[in-house]
């Protein structure tokens, strides 16, 4: 009797719990799998309309362009010795390489800066690097009317070869094919200041005989401080606005986001992860099952959060196998050959 009684106890206080976890359930379940084909098809369904994209730097490695936290990245080449500047400065630069790129350095010293940057700004002037496959494959999404919004941490503007409109494509941490200067904002035509970083800034890599031996200043035209630079976000300044605008209205409406080659561990552009709404699924393309700091566990189940393993390129064309690989292929013919 006290058996009974206990069971029916049970069964009272367990059963709304079991209709809240079977509708979470349902809820939740928007993936056939959680592998590659049911990532697939749920791309090609109707039901999924607004894909929000999270991309970083392995995204852009097939083009030739390091990442900078990789061998032979920035990180790793940085040759202090080399650079205009004080010897605690390059003292500073030898410790932690990414005082080049912080904004306090950059407001007392812009040599680091623009010297190390140099071949970077003019190679992205003639185009130097070119969209990678996977770059083709977000411009494949937008023309199927699925891209909700592309947000980008990679500067080298590869986005902005595709015909995905400008307007959805948000570089959260700025563009090197865009400048500006740092201290009033004002613009300043790309080819400008290529000519002036030419003309004024000298290769450290010493592979231009025309660049001069010194580095000189770069005025403003408007407020005459030497702040030209990239439109690049600095260690220490703050994103765009329009990154948090896209927290605010496109993620919410979020049916899938994917994220690709990125370790996740940058904030805030890891809130595109963790802000993700919860019956969201989350694709995760790299070599490693990144996300843990954001709350993505693929071997859980406790949501659909996937882990397609490999590079960037890779998963591009896995994906696309969902009925679109002929329009993928169609882009990838005009590809320079050393991309492919
Ligand atoms: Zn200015």
């Amino acid at each position: 009797m006290n058996h009974c009684c206990a069971r029916t106890e049970e069964a009272t206080i367990r059963a709304p719990l079991l209709i809240i976890c079977a509708a979470r359930a349902v809820a939740a379940m928007r993936l056939a799998a959680r592998d590659v084909k049911g990532v697939a098809a749920f791309l090609a369904s109707d039901e999924c309309q607004n894909v929000v994209v999270l991309t970083g730097a392995g995204v852009s490695c097939a083009a030739g362009i390091p990442d900078f936290r990789s061998p032979g990245g920035m990180y790793d080449t940085l040759q202090p010795e080399l650079i205009t500047a004080m010897p605690e400065e390059r003292a500073a630069m030898a410790r932690d390489p990414t005082t080049v790129v912080l904004k306090d350095m950059f407001l007392r010293n812009q040599f680091p800066y623009h010297e190390v940057r140099r071949p970077f700004i003019l190679g992205t002037q003639r185009q130097q690097w070119k969209a990678t496959l996977f770059h083709r494959f977000l411009e494949v999404l937008d023309a199927k009317g699925k891209l909700l919004k592309l947000v980008t941490q990679n500067i080298d503007g590869l986005d902005f070869q595709t015909c995905i409109p400008p307007e959805k494509i948000c570089a959260c941490h700025g563009s090197v094919g865009r400048a500006a200067c740092e201290g009033c904002g004002a613009p300043v035509a790309f080819d400008d200041f290529c000519e002036r970083v030419r003309a004024n800034i000298k290769d450290i890599n010493g592979v231009d005989a025309n660049a001069p031996s010194e580095s000189s200043e770069m005025l403003c035209d408007a407020c005459r401080r030497p702040l030209l630079k990239p439109t690049t976000v600095l260690f220490g300044a703050s994103l765009p606005q329009s990154f948090f605008e896209v927290l605010e209205e496109e993620l919410p409406q979020a049916e899938l986001v994917i994220v690709a080659g990125t370790s996740l561990v940058v904030s805030p552009a890891n809130l595109i992860a963790l802000g993700a709404p919860g019956s969201t699924p989350r694709i995760i393309c790299d070599w490693n099952d990144v996300g843990r700091g954001v709350g993505i566990d693929c071997a859980s189940t406790a949501r659909e959060d996937v882990w397609l393993e490999g590079d960037a390129d890779d998963c591009a064309v896995d994906l696309a196998a969902c009925g679109w690989l002929e329009e993928l292929s169609d882009l990838r013919a005009n590809y320079p050959k050393r991309v492919v």
